[in-house]
């Protein structure tokens, strides 16, 4: 019987993971079929159909690298460590995340000063902070603004994603980082937080959240700097 329910649950996850997956390149793909539906009209100009083959491609870029985000998950992979400039790879992320945020009339500030340096896998860093930011702009329905703060001391990188959004309760709080929570219904895939606490996890950052309904919420993130990070760090910035 114990093995029945075993079975059963393992199944259930993995029908969870499948609908969220399908759920996710969904969209891409629907766009593709629409664009290529598109080019089939033979009266269309080179430049239209280059511009709809543009698209086409990025589509499938999307969908393709949602299944292998969602692989990475499931096959614990050694990822490459590098040494990652953090204010720079969080400007990239920002930078990704800025048409959704102009849409959802939210603005994007950074407080950072110098420049410091973290040990890292430079994907999952960018997953783990398009996830977190996606969430503080989604957040906010009638616009508002989302603040990443970077600090350093001689023993932690403070990373700080700040919004003025609906925020949460302590239940939801409690909820966060478990798969498939969500309260955005169809909208939702409830992975995100997952995955970024993954990512926190194996970076062995801590993870410190605050949140009042009706204010907003802040993520707040410390890693360790090891002392082989200091010494790279300076010789870096010599
Ligand atoms: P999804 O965004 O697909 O719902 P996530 O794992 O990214 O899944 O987030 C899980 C849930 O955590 C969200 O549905 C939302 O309820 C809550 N949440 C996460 N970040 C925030 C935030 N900044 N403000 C309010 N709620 C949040
Ligand atoms: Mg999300």
């Amino acid at each position: 019987l114990h093995q029945h329910l075993v079975k059963a649950e393992r199944l259930e996850v993995v029908e969870k993971m499948a609908a969220a997956i399908s759920h996710e390149i969904r969209n891409p793909l629907t766009s593709a079929i629409g664009f290529v539906q598109l080019m089939q009209d033979e009266t269309i100009s080179k430049d239209k159909s280059d511009q709809y083959l543009s698209i086409l491609k990025s589509e499938l870029f999307s969908a393709e690298k949602v299944i292998r985000n969602f692989l990475t998950l499931s096959k614990p992979e050694l990822p490459t460590v590098e040494t990652l400039n953090v204010n720079s790879e969080l400007q990239f992320v920002i930078n990704k995340l800025q048409p959704a945020a102009t849409r959802s009339l939210v603005s994007i500030q950074t407080k950072w000063t110098e420049s410091v340096w973290i040990h890292g896998d430079r994907q999952s860093f960018h997953q783990c902070f398009i996830n977190i930011i996606k969430n503080s702009i989604e957040a906010m329905e009638n616009g508002g603004t989302v603040t990443v703060e970077v600090e350093s001391t001689s023993t932690n990188i403070d990373i700080r994603v700040q919004d003025t959004g609906k925020g949460m309760t302590q239940e939801q709080i409690e909820h966060l980082g478990e798969p498939y929570y969500s309260t955005k219904g169809e909208m939702g895939t409830g992975l995100g937080v997952m995955v970024a606490f993954n990512i926190v996890r194996a970076m062995k950052g801590k993870i410190n959240i605050k949140s009042e309904i009706g204010k907003g919420t802040s993520f707040e993130f410390s890693f360790p700097i090891e002392e082989q990070q200091r010494e790279k760090a300076s010789s870096y910035n010599n």
